[in-house]
């Protein structure tokens, strides 16, 4: 009884800063498809997203900007461009998140996103394979995007993203927070490479539609678990998700 005991207050001891989460474990709300049909409504609130990773990105309710989660916080990015902190209780309809624990970290000099996508992809080349990608570094130019909240009858993405602001900044330090997506998960999330960005100084950022890299450090952690956790309301009853909605999201994505 004595050495459970023991046992217990080690455990505790060392995982005092445990999620409840698995390693190498992606977490996602709700899916890209269904976002690209307009399913807005928050699902889940910021705080409960943080039992499930320390890391991630995604969006808010109504679509009211683009969400970083790193060291633990929350930071919403709205289409002011500016950088807030939303409330434990504020919700997300998408967001995907991991515990973040590289297992690899390589540095990057003077490079580009297509580049920075092409090296990832050929140090790991094992795609089908979630990638949890952190990197740190000092950008020469970086072009991100916010979407501004929706009003009900919410419009599709497509069309709510041709209201984005777009910013462009130059000789900026920050981190870029994202993940590369396996292509057997269209539908799901965003297949491939998708990032956001947050500066250091923590009053610029949102979705990266491309940069030019200085310097910086990339992290790599590589995860094979995946939980899907869709909305338990009726939200998502009546949208169709039958169809393949790819040429949409590359749109969306790529902000043209
Ligand atoms: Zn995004």
């Amino acid at each position: 009884m004595k050495q459970l005991l023991v046992f217990a207050v080690i455990t505790l001891l060392f995982c005092g800063g445990c999620l409840p989460v698995g390693r190498n474990q992606i977490t996602q709300t709700s899916t890209i498809d269904a976002l690209l049909a307009g399913v807005y409504d928050g699902q889940m609130t910021c705080g409960e997203l943080l039992k499930y990773g320390d890391f991630g990105i995604g969006t808010f309710d109504r679509l009211d900007g683009e969400m970083i989660v790193y060291r633990s916080k929350v930071y919403q990015i709205k289409s002011d461009g500016k950088v807030y902190l939303p409330a434990g209780a504020t919700k997300t309809p998408f967001a995907t998140v991991c515990d973040f624990k590289p297992d690899t970290e390589f540095s990057l000099k003077s490079t580009d996103y297509k580049t920075v996508q092409a090296i990832i992809n050929e140090k790991f080349p094992n795609q089908n394979l979630f990638a949890a990608i952190e990197i740190i570094g000092k950008f020469r130019h970086i072009k991100v995007r916010s979407v501004p909240a929706q009003n009900k009858p919410y419009p599709p993405l497509a069309q709510a993203a041709e209201k984005q602001s777009v910013f462009e900044m130059n000789n900026v330090s920050g981190v870029i927070v994202g993940f590369r997506t396996p292509q057997f998960v269209k539908g799901i999330n965003v297949p491939g490479c998708h990032f956001h960005f947050l500066s250091d100084d923590r009053i610029q950022g949102g979705h990266i539609l491309d940069f030019e890299l200085t310097e910086g450090l990339c992290k790599v952690d590589m995860c094979n678990k995946f939980l899907l956790i869709l909305p338990k309301n009726d939200s998502l009853k009546n949208i169709d998700l039958s169809q393949d909605k790819s040429a949409e999201l590359h749109k969306v994505e790529q902000g043209n």
